[in-house]
């Protein structure tokens, strides 16, 4: 078997990082790695990636079903980009060479009743499957690794259901399969004038399905953002058979069934297309970027902002730090950058009223290069000025972490949403505790900011960025090692200072020591008894989650 031969038809992706197989880094990014490489103290010389050669991989542990093998695969290639998702532990985990749990199959059902089939299969062959959209988890939400009382692993790729539909244009809503990418989608979606408007920062290779069981945070600051506002319907196929919501605007007919599909991560079934609320695209945009002296004096201004009624699309607020690491600051100050959009109406009067705020929590802003951006209409004003050097470093960011975890260094992110009253003490503490552990477990001051991702009128979700080094020979398992301790600690960090474990990057596997702490027991065990009655064996995405209720089948 040609162990570099794929099922997938879609242009090749990196196992070991992000993006496509072929992707570049500039110039002034690989000079930011050796600039952080110096800072570090950690020896630089572009890391070589790993090569599919490098990996010794056992062959599958069951037979692929006869009825469906021209759609299974287990060509190394697919196996090792299906073996789990892009945390900073996963890719650490293939820059390692480690020997990574892999699927023993990888499926790419051509339709949905491929789907019926495959868990039909599972279910009787007792292999546990891994529903997988675009793999761009951060939490362990697609790894192949699972206990031993399975026969195997499949790891389900929605790939081939990728169109629209359908589009309702008298309700603004279209039916969308799954497994669409964001740029599919949303290119499908263009000739008939829409747009979801939900732009995840993993956009590019993230799914429909994935954002919606995941309950993904788009980059909006306010109002539609999360998928959840989105979703109108939902059609998941469980191992008992399939769960089709009615399409409505709204219903307060007893808790809604696409709240339980919402956030389900794999375990109850695979969605296989939802009717979603679509939007005209944007017309007029404003914006400006505001500098405050004292962070705090920042945050109570996002506050009034949020709770001001104006919806700001982007408002948000960087530490002196985050400045810093996106480029767009020198880390002297806070940054705040907002931004109004509309499809409907011009934006003066709204940016007006907020750089009133503004001015009244000392912020400082340039005029002019606000005037210009609200005279913008139809144009590229977003991707100019500190907002638009902010977007252009948010959207690459990813691109440059691979080489610097090849050098050994951490890089990672961590999230949660905390009520105002709260934030002061939860940005002093979660920071405090974390550089703690980061000193513990590295020996160095730690490089911890924060940004605001998402606001609403009763608290924000701050978002952490860490950058630290393992160890100074640059040694990657050190690194890993470290971040073992590191992430234990912000998982109780978050919870013990009043948030949540995840505001949109959801449980998975890494991620579920906080959400014991956050979810009642007394809701875990409803939920494991609806994946009792979706799911009687529980072979979907075993250890994801929750534990679910022992099988009644087993001895
Ligand atoms: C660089 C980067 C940036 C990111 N930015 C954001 C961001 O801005 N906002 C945000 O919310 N998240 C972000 N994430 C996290 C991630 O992109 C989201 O969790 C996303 O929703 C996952 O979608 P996916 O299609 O890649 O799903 P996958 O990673 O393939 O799967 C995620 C989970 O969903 C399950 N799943 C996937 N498809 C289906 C299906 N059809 N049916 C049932 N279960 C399914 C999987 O089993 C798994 O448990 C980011 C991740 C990275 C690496």
């Amino acid at each position: 078997m040609n162990p570099h031969a794929t099922l997938s038809r879609r242009a090749a992706r990196r196992f070991w990082g992000w993006g496509q197989a072929d992707a570049q880094l500039s110039a002034g990014e690989l000079a930011t790695i050796r600039a952080m490489a110096q800072q570090f103290e950690v020896p630089f010389t572009e890391p070589a990636p790993p090569q599919l050669e490098e990996f010794t991989l056992n062959a599958p542990r069951v037979a692929a079903p006869a009825a469906l093998a021209e759609m299974f695969s287990a060509t190394a290639l697919d196996r090792l980009n299906h073996a789990s998702g892009k945390s900073y532990a996963d890719l650490a985990r293939m820059w390692l060479r480690a020997s990574v749990a892999v699927p023993d199959w990888v499926a790419y059902p051509d339709d949905e009743q491929a789907v019926i089939d495959i868990l039909d299969w599972a279910q009787s062959a007792r292999v546990a499957v891994v529903p997988y959209g675009g793999g761009s988890s951060v939490c362990g939400g697609v790894q192949a690794s699972v206990d031993a009382g399975y026969a195997g692993v499949v790891s389900l790729d929605m790939e081939r259901l990728n169109r629209v539909l359908e589009v309702d244009p008298t309700s603004r809503a279209a039916c969308i399969q799954a497994g669409a990418l964001g740029p599919e989608l949303q290119s499908q979606l263009k000739p008939h004038g829409l747009s979801l408007r939900h732009f995840p920062q993993s956009f590019e290779f993230s799914t429909l399905g994935g954002w919606i069981v995941t309950r993904a945070g788009g980059h909006y600051a306010t109002q539609a953002t999360h998928i959840d506002d989105f979703v109108e319907s939902t059609r998941m196929v469980t191992p008992a058979g399939v769960l089709q919501t009615r399409r409505l605007p709204g219903s307060g007919a007893g808790p809604a069934p696409d709240r339980l599909v919402l956030g389900s991560e794999g375990i109850l079934g695979v969605l296989t297309q939802a009717w979603v609320r679509v939007q005209a695209p944007m017309r007029f945009r404003a914006s400006a970027s505001v500098q405050f002296d004292e962070y705090f004096a920042g945050v109570r201004c996002v506050r009034a902002l949020a709770q001001s009624g104006l919806n700001p699309a982007n408002c948000r607020l960087l530490d002196p730090l985050e400045t810093l690491f996106s480029g767009v600051g020198d880390g002297s100050c806070a940054m705040l950058v907002l931004g109004f959009e509309s499809d409907d109406h011009p934006l003066q009067a709204w940016m007006e009223r907020a750089l009133e705020l503004v001015r009244d929590h000392g912020g400082r802003f340039d005029a002019q290069a606000v005037t210009r951006s609200m005279a913008a209409q139809n144009g590229d004003a977003h991707r100019s000025g500190a907002a638009g050097a902010w977007r252009e470093a948010f959207l690459r960011m990813p691109y440059w972490r691979d080489p610097a975890v090849g050098l050994g260094l951490i890089m990672d992110t961590f999230e949660s949403a905390v009520t105002w009253d709260r934030f002061e003490a939860f940005y002093r503490g979660v920071k405090a505790d974390v550089a703690t552990a980061i000193a513990r477990a590295t020996g160095q001051e730690a490089l911890l900011s924060c940004r605001m991702t998402h606001l609403y009128p009763d608290g924000p979700a701050p978002y952490f960025t860490i950058a630290a080094r393992g160890s100074q020979r640059g040694s990657v398992a050190d690194a890993l090692a470290a971040w073992h301790d590191i992430k234990h600690a912000a998982n109780a960090a978050v919870i013990d200072h009043g948030g949540t474990i995840t505001h949109h990057h959801a449980v998975g596997r890494d991620h579920r020591s906080g959400y014991e702490r956050e979810v009642p027991a007394l809701y875990r065990q409803m939920l494991a008894s609806a994946k009792r009655v979706a799911d009687p064996h529980a072979i979907m995405n075993p250890g994801v989650l929750i534990d679910p209720l022992p099988d009644p089948l087993t001895p």
